[in-house]
């Protein structure tokens, strides 16, 4: 299955209540062949405005430790385990991130086939491997089938609390040379 195949239905999906108050669904963007992807929670604001993934205030701070850690974010898949934006930016509930996942993300992994997966919070933690703590599993690789994840914080977070910005920039150079080592 094509990316571009997947983002049209991604556009057009009313699977879930989220799409009732979207301007636009964000498929999420970056190349069919890349070895990185990002999974995050959810688009917010500026994201639902623009339909790019990560573009408002948690997209600068991703950007700027990706540059820290020498990657370049048009070389990454960068997505979210929900694809439209909650109402006031609530957390997705599980039915909602439930049906996004099973009819898009697995899709857009299995088209990407990227080495590994970089979770980007407790939502897309516990979303794909089943932890409900993030403390439990960041900073750790784990093996799923054939796929490789890597769970951190989510940028908006680590935006909060300096210890955690200076661990999610370790955490993003760590990624960086896991990706070279694959
Ligand atoms: N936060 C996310 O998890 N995803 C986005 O696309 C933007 C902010």
């Amino acid at each position: 299955m094509r990316l571009n195949t997947i983002a049209r239905e991604i556009r057009a999906c009313t699977r879930c209540g989220l799409h009732k108050g979207r301007q636009k669904a964000i498929p999420g963007e970056g190349p069919g062949g890349a070895r990185i992807m990002l999974v995050g929670e959810a688009p917010g604001r500026e994201e639902d405005i623009q339909g790019r993934p990560f573009v408002g205030r948690s997209g600068r701070l991703l950007d700027e430790s990706l540059k820290k850690a020498g990657l370049r974010r048009g070389d990454l898949f960068i997505t979210s385990v929900v694809k439209c934006r909650p109402p006031k930016n609530r957390i997705p509930l599980k039915c909602e991130w439930e049906k996004c996942i099973q009819a898009h993300l697995w899709r857009q992994i299995d088209a990407i086939d990227p080495a590994i997966i970089c979770l980007l919070g407790g939502v897309a933690t516990k979303a794909l491997l089943g932890m409900d703590r993030l403390s439990e599993g960041r900073g750790r690789i784990f093996r799923r089938g054939n796929r490789v994840f890597f769970p951190t914080y989510h940028p908006a977070g680590a935006g909060r609390n300096a210890t955690w910005y200076r661990i999610f920039s370790e955490d993003m150079a760590r990624l960086h040379s896991l990706a070279q080592s694959k």
